[in-house]
């Protein structure tokens, strides 16, 4: 397959989703991040986080099969493609010096990235102001996570999926608490543990703080990328969408930690996500991935998955019929990308990095090849 086809591949895999055989694990139910899907391997080696769609829903969506083969490390992606499943990692079976299982404490997402959620709970919440497509209560109600997670709980978990070879980078994000550091403190807490343990790059995801020594701090500290989320490229539906992120801080709050970031961490360390799907149009989308691009900020354009639980359980988003719009957006996302020379592997760490649920490397390998 070329650049423009594992393009096409894989934007139809994040939005259509796929049906996996009755009786399959669906992935995780709620938490941070889109949920409810399990990762493979596209045949350019990239992982790809597939969310898994059943009844009603997958006939909405138009979500072909994805079934098993003999060989139980490979199955098939619409009676034709190949996928390979990224096993699960041995590390899951431990558990920490404190009596936790190692996979409450953290989670291989993709197929080298070890992400965790160090504050399990969000103030937006407790207010009625979450954002729409969040889940992040769900994992720890059901029991599938602990409510704060230490930095040597953190650091353990590190140290074993190091051993077992599986990472190359680690992911700390968090809810925000109702205190004025947005949780940067305990992030620095658990950047500081692994640091201990581990030099392997760290990416933190936290609101701006209206203090940026914070994010100097979390940089001396041994971080090496932050991710700090506008989500939606319009205010009226970022409003909407995002009631609480929204009351605390507009574009320039945004725009003013981005920068600030951006001369610590370096151009492509820091990021954003800007989910599509959510009622904006193509063009605000690109207006703002080319300029947050431009200073250096890389924009994970990402399709917005309805979870069930959130307020977007039944939430249908434009895209769904739409994949050759789609894929037009994409490919000129890879040419602002491009442009900007902002590849997302060849940075330190993030969402985009490991890749499972964007495909804007994708985009920038179809961009780059069509040169
Ligand atoms: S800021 Fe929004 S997406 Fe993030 S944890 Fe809070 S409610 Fe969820």
């Amino acid at each position: 397959m070329d650049a423009k086809e594992i393009l096409r591949l894989k934007v139809r895999l994040l939005t259509e989703g796929a049906v996996l055989p009755e009786g399959v694990w669906g992935g995780r139910k709620g938490g941070a991040g889109p949920v409810g899907a399990r990762y493979f391997l596209l045949p350019n080696g990239r992982a790809c986080g597939v969310p898994v769609r059943r009844g009603r829903v997958a006939e909405a969506y138009g979500s072909a099969p994805l079934d098993t083969t003999e060989d139980p490390s490979v199955w098939l992606y619409d009676h034709k493609v190949e996928l390979r499943l990224v096993p699960r990692p041995k590390f899951y079976e431990r558990t920490t010096d404190d009596g936790v299982p190692y996979h409450k404490i953290a989670l291989l997402h993709g197929s080298s990235t070890l992400a965790t959620t160090v504050y399990q709970a969000c103030r937006y919440w407790d207010r009625g102001l979450q954002c729409k497509f969040c889940t992040i209560p769900f994992s720890y109600q059901g029991g599938h996570t602990v409510l704060e997670k230490t930095p040597g709980q953190v650091a353990e978990v590190v140290q074993a999926a190091e051993e077992e070879g599986v990472i190359t980078d680690i992911l700390l994000t968090t809810g925000t608490p109702d205190t004025v550091d947005m949780g940067c403190d305990r992030l620095l807490r658990v950047v500081r543990g692994i640091r201990e343990v581990s030099d392997r790059p760290i990416g933190v995801q936290v609101e701006p703080p209206a203090d940026l020594k914070l994010i100097e701090e979390l940089h001396a500290a041994g971080a090496d990328a932050i991710g700090m989320h506008i989500e939606a490229a319009e205010e009226e539906v970022r409003a909407y969408m995002c009631p609480g992120k929204y009351e605390y801080a507009g574009l320039g709050v945004y725009e003013r930690a981005w920068l600030a970031a951006v001369d610590l961490f370096g151009r492509g360390n820091v990021s954003t996500f800007i989910l599509h799907g959510l009622g904006e149009s193509p063009e605000s989308v690109l207006a703002m991935a080319d300029w947050a691009a431009e200073r250096g900020v890389l924009p994970v354009v990402t399709p917005v998955r309805p979870a069930p639980g959130s307020q977007l359980t039944d939430y249908r988003p434009p895209y769904v019929g739409a994949l050759d719009d789609v894929v037009d957006l994409y490919h000129r996302l890879g040419q602002i990308l491009y442009r900007w020379g902002l590849e997302p592997k060849r940075t330190m760490a993030g969402c985009h990095r490991c890749g499972a649920c964007t495909p804007v490397q994708e985009a920038f390998d179809s961009a780059a090849a069509a040169r």
